[in-house]
This record gives structure tokens, C-alpha cells and sequence, in this order.
């Protein structure tokens, strides 16, 4: 039996993931920690400093309400998400979030964090809530915070430990287990509270970049689903597990379009120069309210770039040069400032990609693309699960202890197993909190947190017995492997196993062909999702007979098989809402129009740990009086 050293750790507060909104909640922790004489621990995956979704950089922060300016109220912003949500959100999660993420701006001011300003000493604005920062270095400054927080409070962060899965007491979490991805030792944190901030998923769908592509994804591909499945797993209630995020981005490097669409005010057409936003504008009655009013929803704009590709007028293009060509004419009478807001423009559209998606500067230079000359393909991309961008995916959680929602059990953002907070991509129906609202969330729940340890804390009851079923268990695939691997001539086909990477690949050929991916054209149906569940019913079943050959692949098994959970509530919620409320993210062709009257609600599902058995409902949409 594979021989890990098991390495326990006891903490009072336990953070899970160490992106955005797990630096957040361990800056606010740290600091009522420190006051409470209590202990926070941090696991990450990965190193701090270039961990997450913002791992490269970015190069706008998207969420900033701007009260201070009387630019926008918090009021403002719950419109907006309830907008693009079609109706769908939490609105005390978003307003909470809203109200608090100024201040976590000016916070990263503070920590070193470049926000552009104008010469009025303004923040310079890339559209209406987002701010352009030098953002290359934007995850190393805000780790950095995290980490003098936790040193000062005399804290632990433990990098490279992958997290399993959630220990149990009853319907309480008492921390987590998981192992190193470097040496051969089992982790057990024991906690009084546990914070999951552990991302969202990706490549559950079969990605565009297949074969020599493999690997490049919009969202970073070392996010895996482990929120979901942790959530899951300790038995919360789940919401919006049907809200994916498809993303329209520059095709086969991901590259954004932020900066082209709000910045340089580009044109997105088809093959036949069509500019789809137009041509197709009626549409969006089929839609209403919510298409009918502005800012019309991200995924009504990719429905209308879809109808185009369904009639065979792609590939759809970006207008860079027409785009960059008319913000440089202002400067046609006076030939050198022209020359020099061409070169201007040029830098600005390269480095857009420099900042944050290094591959598509790659692909332009490889493809000898010139943005000024010529336009751009672009193309929606594969589904994704970031409840904290367009997305809506995550954990169903306590809304603000002073607000007057019907959503509340006791403690902010806490989920419906005890002990348990979520944050970022991790708690759901409260989308485009995107990087800042992400560790404002953080915040809010690290504050929480800890009130509830002064509060309510006790110490862990961990069931030994069951923790070492559990090590076993996720131990399992080395052993398979080992007590195989000599049965056939060659250790990648075996008739009593499979390796990760053949898992992955039947998850995502199931998630793509029947759950609405992109050989689909993102259209599926009761039917093919009938279709899926009795797959993966098979493909559960083989989840038992996963191997491998080292730590790495090992790692990349329990990777897969938490994609499977979240790929598994996916469909389920799919199935269970009977309508098509977002075309643009997936299409139920059997019931392809919206229906106010039976669906303007969220979509809920738990998974019972007792049973096994998963449970669907309904909950009411609840709006801010007045809002
Ligand atoms: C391509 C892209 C572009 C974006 N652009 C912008 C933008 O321009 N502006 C903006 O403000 N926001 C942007 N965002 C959104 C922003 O990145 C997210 O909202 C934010 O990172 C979410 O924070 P999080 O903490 O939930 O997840 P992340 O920041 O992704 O952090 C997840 C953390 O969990 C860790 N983890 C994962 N699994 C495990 C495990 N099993 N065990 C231990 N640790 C684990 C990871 O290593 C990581 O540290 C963008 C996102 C993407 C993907």
C-alpha cells in the first residue's frame, strides 16, 4: 500500500484555495484572528504568488463601484447583475459585495497595485465599473498582503497540498484532507471553520484546443471543480449549477476582447461583414425584459453571434483595424501625432494580451497578425464554471446578517453545512464579483468566520476510522496501478484500469456531445441529458478504477473525478430547469423559450452524504425592495 506519512494540523480557521478571494479572506481573518488569539491556516495547490485565475495578471480590475465619486450607487450594480443574470441573482450577496469592494480597491492601491489614473488624478475607466491597472505582477502584490496578514497573526500557509475532500461531523464540517504534490505525506487540518475558495472549473467540457492545443483554455486549467465538489461532498445546498459561462474571445488563444469592445469601441461582424449586434437585433424581443434593456446580457450577445455561425456566416471577426484606425483619425490633419497614437494604439492592443493571455500575443505573432491592418477571429468558447465572472455556479449561501433577506441562517456566507463559508467562484448566484468583488467576498467571509469561531467554535470531532477509509481511498489509484502495471505490455492499456487523461477525455466527450458543448453548437435537450446521466453512471463506476502511476497522477485523477461531480451537477440542473433562459450559455431545444411564470427562480440541488441520493427544489427570487 502506498506508504504517505500522515501529517495532521489542527487550526481554528482553515482557507482552502489561495486566489483571490482565499487572499481575502485571510487578510480580514488574519486581523480578528490576531484580536481572538486564534490560528488561521492556508492550503493552496499551488504557490500563492502566481496561483488562480489571475495568476498572469489582468489588466482591468471589473468590479468598482466608484460611491466615493458619485459614480455609482451599490443599488446601481445589483441592477446590472440582475440584468445580465436574466433576473436570476442574490441580490443581498451582490449588494453586500457592492458595498464592501471600493474599499478592497483602494486597499490594493495601497499594497502597490498601478491603477491608472488621468490628469485629474482620476481612476481612468475601461468601461462603467471597470478601472485599467498595470496588472502584470496584480496576484503577487494582493498575496503578498495575505501573507504578511497571517505571518503577523502568527498563522500557517501550506503550498503544493491538493485538497480532497471535506471531513465530516454530522451535518458540520471539521476540516479537510488531501496530499502533498511534491513528497509522499497524507494532510488532515482539523478546524473549528472551514473556507472554501478553492476556484472554479475547467476543461469538464471538451476544449476547442484539442491535440497540439491541449492545455490552453480561457479559464486556467488548474482550476478543477474543487469548490463544487468540496461543497457537494460536505452536503451543502447548491444553486445555479446550471449557470456555465461561455466566454466570446479571440479563437484558439482566448485572447480578451474587453479592451476592444468597451476601449476601443470595436465591431464584432461575420464572414460577410454583418455586424451580428444589429443585423440581428430583433431577436432580442424573445427575450424581454431582459433583452430589451441595457446593458443587453453577455449571453444574449453571444446568442446573436451564434444564430450567425448556425446559418453558416462564420467565422465571426473583431474589427481591429477598423477600430484603431478610427479613434487614430482624429489625428489625420497633423501626420506625426498621427504616427504616434497609431503606435500607441498598437502597444496598447499587444500589451492587452501581455497582461494576462501571453499565448494570444503568441498566436498573433505567429499568424502574422497585424490589428491595425486586419481583423481577428473570434468565437465563444467551451463552457466554464466561474460563479464569480458571467457565470453563476456555486454553494447556496447565508445572505448579510444585517439585511432583511429571506436567504439567512445565521452567519454571512456561510453554507447550509455548519462550519462551512464560501467565497469567489465558490458561493453561487452572486456573479461578476470577478477579481476585487472576489476578495471583498473573502473578506466578508473571514470576518464571519471568525465570529463564528468566537461565537459558536468547537473542537473538531473527527471519526478515525473514517478518516483512514478516506485515506485509502484516495490513495486507491496508486496501488491499482502498481498491482497492474506489469499485466500488458504497455501500462496505458490495461482491462483493469484507466489512467486519468482517459477519464478526462470520456467526461469531456459526454459534457460536449449531449451537455451542450461546442461540437453541439452548445444545444442540448431532455433527451441528451437523459443520455448523459445514464453515461455517467458508467463513467462513476470507472471513477473506482482510476490509476496512478505517481503523485502527479494522482493528483490529476482526483482533479478529474471532482470535474465529474460538478460536470454531474451540471446536467442534473439542467435537466431539472425546463426552459432556455440563457441562449447564449447553453440551449434546451425541447423547451427553447424562457418561462417567467415557472422559472424566474433559482435552481437548487443537494447531494445527501447519508443516502447518496441528489435532491432538486426551487427557490424564490427575492428583490431588494425599491431596487
Ligand atoms: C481569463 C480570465 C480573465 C479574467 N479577467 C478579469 C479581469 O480583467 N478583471 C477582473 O477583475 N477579474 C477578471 N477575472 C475574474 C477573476 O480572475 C476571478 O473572479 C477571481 O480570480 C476569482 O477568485 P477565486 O478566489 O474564486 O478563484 P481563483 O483566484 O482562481 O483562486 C482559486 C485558488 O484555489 C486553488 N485551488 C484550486 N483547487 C485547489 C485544491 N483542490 N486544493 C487547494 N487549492 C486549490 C488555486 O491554486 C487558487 O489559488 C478573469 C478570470 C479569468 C478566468
Amino acid at each position: 500500500m502506498a506508504n504517505f506519512e500522515t501529517v495532521e494540523v489542527s487550526t481554528d480557521l482553515l482557507i482552502l484555495g489561495g486566489g483571490f478571494s482565499a487572499c481575502g479572506v485571510a487578510t480580514e481573518a488574519a486581523y480578528w484572528a490576531k484580536k481572538n488569539g486564534l490560528k488561521v491556516t492556508l492550503v493552496d495547490k499551488a504557490a500563492l504568488d502566481r496561483s488562480g485565475a489571475v495568476a498572469m495578471g489582468l489588466s482591468a480590475i471589473n468590479q468598482y463601484v466608484g460611491v466615493k465619486d458619485g459614480e455609482n450607487t451599490c443599488e446601481d450594480y445589483v441592477r446590472y447583475v440582475r440584468q445580465d443574470l436574466m433576473g436570476i441573482s442574490r441580490e443581498d450577496l451582490v449588494y453586500n459585495i457592492a458595498r464592501h469592494v471600493d474599499s478592497t480597491v483602494h486597499l490594493f492601491e495601497k499594497w502597490g497595485l498601478k491603477i491608472w489614473t488621468d490628469e485629474e488624478g482620476k481612476y481612468v475607466h475601461e468601461g462603467r465599473w471597470q478601472l485599467m491597472i498595470n496588472g502584470e505582477s496584480y496576484k503577487i502584490i494582493i498575496a503578498e498582503a495575505a501573507k504578511n496578514a497571517i505571518a503577523d497573526a502568527g498563522g500557517e500557509i501550506y503550498e503544493r497540498v491538493f485538497i480532497v475532500e471535506p471531513l465530516l461531523d454530522g451535518n458540520k464540517c471539521v476540516g479537510a484532507v488531501g496530499f502533498s504534490t511534491r513528497e509522499e505525506k497524507f494532510y488532515v487540518f482539523k478546524a473549528k471553520a472551514t473556507a472554501i475558495a478553492a476556484g472554479g472549473a475547467v476543461h469538464v467540457f471538451r476544449p476547442r484546443s484539442v491535440g497540439e492545443g491541449f492545455g490552453r483554455s480561457w479559464y486556467p486549467p488548474f482550476n478543477t471543480g474543487s469548490s463544487a465538489y468540496f461543497t457537494i461532498k460536505a452536503g451543502a445546498e447548491m444553486t445555479c449549477q446550471e449557470v456555465r459561462f461561455i466566454p466570446v474571445r479571440f479563437k484558439d488563444a482566448y485572447g480578451p476582447v474587453g479592451a476592444w469592445f468597451l476601449l476601443f469601441k470595436s465591431r464584432a461582424i461575420s464572414a460577410e461583414g454583418g455586424e451580428y449586434m444589429a443585423v440581428r437585433k430583433d431577436e432580442l424581443q424573445n427575450w424581454a425584459p431582459y433583452g430589451l434593456a441595457k446593458p443587453i446580457p453577455a449571453n444574449l450577445r453571444n446568442y446573436l453571434g451564434m444564430l450567425d455561425v448556425d446559418a453558416g456566416l462564420g467565422p465571426l471577426y473583431m474589427e481591429t483595424a477598423e477600430a484603431i484606425n478610427k479613434i487614430a483619425d482624429a489625428y489625420k490633419d497633423d501626420p506625426k501625432g498621427y504616427k504616434k497614437k497609431m503606435k500607441e494604439l498598437e502597444a496598447e492592443a499587444w500589451e492587452d494580451f501581455l497582461d494576462m493571455t501571453i499565448s494570444q500575443a503568441h498566436l498573433w505573432a505567429a499568424l502574422n497578425v497585424k490589428p491595425e491592418e486586419k481583423h481577428s477571429e473570434i468565437a465563444a468558447c467551451e463552457p466554464y464554471f466561474i460563479g464569480s465572472h458571467s457565470g453563476a455556479s456555486g454553494a447556496w449561501v447565508s445572505g448579510p446578517e444585517d439585511m432583511d433577506t429571506p436567504y439567512k441562517w445565521g452567519y454571512a456566507n456561510m453554507c447550509t453545512t455548519e462550519a462551512l463559508f464560501a467565497a469567489g467562484d465558490a458561493s453561487g448566484a452572486s456573479s461578476h464579483k470577478f477579481s476585487s468583488g472576489s476578495h471583498a467576498e473573502g473578506r466578508i467571509v473571514g470576518k464571519a468566520a471568525i465570529k463564528y469561531i468566537v461565537e459558536k467554535g468547537a473542537e473538531p470531532n473527527v471519526d478515525a476510522a473514517k478518516l483512514e477509509e478516506i485515506k485509502n481511498t484516495i490513495l486507491a489509484p496508486l496501488d491499482r496501478y502498481q498491482e497492474f502495471c506489469k499485466l500488458t505490455t504497455s501500462p496505458e492499456v490495461n482491462p483493469n484500469y484507466l489512467l486519468w487523461r482517459q477519464f478526462m477525455d470520456r467526461l469531456q466527450k459526454i459534457m460536449d456531445e449531449y451537455a451542450g458543448g461546442v461540437t453541439a453548437a452548445f444545444k442540448t435537450s431532455k433527451a441528451n441529458l437523459d443520455r448523459a446521466m445514464e453515461l455517467f453512471d458508467f463513467l462513476k463506476e470507472d471513477s473506482e478504477k482510476l490509476a496512478a502511476e505517481d503523485i502527479y497522477s494522482l493528483e490529476r485523477c482526483w482533479e478529474n473525478v471532482q470535474r465529474m461531480w460538478q460536470g454531474e451537477a451540471h446536467v442534473r440542473t439542467m435537466l431539472f430547469r425546463e426552459e432556455t433562459r440563457w441562449p447564449g450559455y447553453y440551449f434546451r431545444a425541447d423547451t427553447p423559450k424562457m418561462d417567467e411564470e415557472n422559472w424566474h427562480c433559482f435552481a437548487n440541488c443537494r447531494w445527501d452524504p447519508a443516502s447518496g441520493e441528489w435532491e432538486m427544489s426551487k427557490k424564490d427570487i427575492w428583490n431588494i425592495p425599491g431596487v
